[in-house]
């Protein structure tokens, strides 16, 4: 295994899931070598067979289950995460709306802690480069509190949904196509998902005389470097010969997903650092969130066209609303039926929907290294604390009937099916905000370059990142950040 001296400019990035792999692809592109770390020792793999837009075949890879966390809040808190190349983009869905404008401001009518230090023209340049790579099928056109992104392959809503969308736009709400990195109409492909980060992204960088990576890699501590004031090393866990290793870097860019990069950080405490990585102020692991999710679907009193791809209404309008409770809506089919005749243009009365919430990060909703339990490497586990509270499952309840009265405002009368009971943290699959950026160090870990505010050379890209959530899905955003995050740091780094 190649060992890096510290001096040649070298980047280790953590994780190879989309943000790893997303701020890995900047900086190989900026012309900055890169050992990527990775967990996991295989790829997946999966099947995928499609013709004519049609899912012939899908098969994803199973998710493991995760035992290895406690839980002090809601007692049904889980914890989704995949130690494979790719990380849980093997398993995703692929629903990539950009953030609003909107969705970086509006916290601050609440308290100056929910001010994001970065606007959405700071990420819009990087959200276009990220759906370049996600191959989208979407709507070209802006709606209302979701901007188009760049579209590979467009899609309209069938003509009978044009009724709702007028409603919609009654109500200052959009009514689209979901943008979904789903690739082209016809494909074979010996993978679960359209888009995942290893194949689409990390492979193609192998072919790069200036990237490496490294599978079997758990990191498990950034070393700090007091004298220098830095990380100058990375110090983890080789699988294929059961030992520890070290690597020198120059700069560190932590992606190991949401809650993982935070208990990189908590591990990697020192005696500067006694409370975990840069956590000088105490609010590593604080400010947690996630979407509450629900599931459910409905009846209408006539056939109208099936949706396939999937429609996705948006939230209310920012100025109109409590500022972070927000509410987006995935419309589709629900019967294998349903499903083949969607692709023909057929028609059918029952809708399936996904409904996410927002929710406003408190300090007290937060991960913490266990205090007894510990993991494979001796290392804490993380505690998780975070409960949906009474206003967060009121407006979700809320958006039940909010969807069902701009139906029969379109002419339909609709009959709300059972709710599948999905309401608990850990479901959508969406935390973050756990080392979130902010314009203050008392209320953020990273600084508006993602870079740790006492450990300029450490970045760290995933949700953990986040200052607040709006209620949609967070990776493309994840991705747009991680990728300029790596900008910056290429920049800082070519000065050097
Ligand atoms: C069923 C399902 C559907 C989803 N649908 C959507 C969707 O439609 N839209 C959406 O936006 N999001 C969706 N998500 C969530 C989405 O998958 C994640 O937001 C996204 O994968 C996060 O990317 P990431 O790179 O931050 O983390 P991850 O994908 O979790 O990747 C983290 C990587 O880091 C590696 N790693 C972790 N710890 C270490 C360590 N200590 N050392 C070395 N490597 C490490 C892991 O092996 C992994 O490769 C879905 C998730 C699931 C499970």
């Amino acid at each position: 295994m190649a060992q890096h001296q510290g001096g040649d400019r070298r980047v280790v990035v953590i994780g190879s899931g989309p943000a790893g792999a997303m701020a890995a692809h900047e900086l190989i592109r900026n012309g900055i070598a890169v050992t990527m770390l990775e967990s996991g020792t295989e790829f997946q793999g999966g099947l995928l067979v499609r013709l004519m837009g049609r899912n012939l075949l899908r098969k994803v890879p199973p998710m493991r289950p995760n035992d290895g966390f406690t839980v002090s809040g809601d007692d049904k808190t889980n914890w989704h995460m995949n130690l494979a190349p790719g990380g849980l983009s093997c398993q995703w869905t692929g629903a990539v709306p950009r953030f609003a404008p909107e969705d970086f401001t509006e916290g601050e009518r609440l308290d100056a802690r929910y001010r994001w230090p970065i606007s959405y023209s700071d990420i819009a340049p990087y959200y276009d480069r990220a759906e370049r790579l996600l191959q989208i099928t979407g709507e070209r056109l802006d709606v209302p509190n979701l901007p188009a992104g760049t579209v590979a392959f467009p899609h309209h809503l069938p003509q009978s949904w044009q009724g709702v969308a007028k409603v919609a736009r009654s109500h200052g709400q959009g009514f689209t196509v979901m943008p979904l990195a789903d690739g082209p109409q016809n494909m074979v492909a010996r993978r679960g998902t359209a888009f995942n980060s290893f194949t689409a992204i990390v492979r193609k960088l192998m072919r790069s005389p200036n990237f490496q990576l490294l599978t079997g890699a758990h990191a498990l501590q950034l070393e700090w470097n007091g004298e220098k004031k830095r990380v100058t090393a990375v110090v983890f866990h080789d699988r294929a010969n059961a030992c520890k290793r070290r690597l020198e870097a120059s700069a560190v860019v932590v992606a190991c997903g949401a809650l993982s990069s935070t208990k990189l950080l908590f591990d990697s405490a020192c005696s500067d650092f006694p409370d975990g990585l840069g956590n000088a102020e105490g609010v590593l692991g604080c400010y947690l969130h996630d979407h509450p999710r629900e599931w459910w679907s409905f009846e209408l009193d006539k056939p109208i066209t099936l949706l396939a791809p999937a429609a996705y209404l948006t939230r209310l309008p920012h100025a109109t609303s409590k500022p972070l409770m927000a509410n987006s809506w995935t419309l589709g089919v629900v019967t294998t039926k349903d499903k083949i005749l969607s692709r023909f243009g057929g028609q059918g009365k029952t809708v399936g929907v996904q409904v996410f919430g927002s929710m406003v990060p408190k300090a007290h909703h937060r991960v913490r290294p266990a205090d007894k339990k510990t993991d494979t490497f001796g290392l804490p586990i993380l505690d998780i604390c975070i409960q949906f509270d009474d206003e967060v499952i009121a407006n979700m309840v809320r958006a039940r009937g909010h969807l069902m009265s701009v139906m029969e405002a379109a002419g339909y009368r609709a009959k709300l099916h059972d709710v599948v009971p999905q309401l608990f943290p850990g479901s959508a699959v969406h935390y973050g905000g756990t080392a979130r950026m902010h314009g203050s160090r008392q209320y953020g870990m990273l600084d508006a370059r993602n870079r740790i505010y006492d450990v300029s050379n450490v970045a760290v890209c995933d949700a953990s990142c986040f200052t607040t959530s709006s209620e949609k899905n967070p990776t493309l955003t994840v991705m747009a950040i991680a990728a300029r995050a790596a900008e910056y740091l290429a920049t800082d780094l070519k000065r050097m």
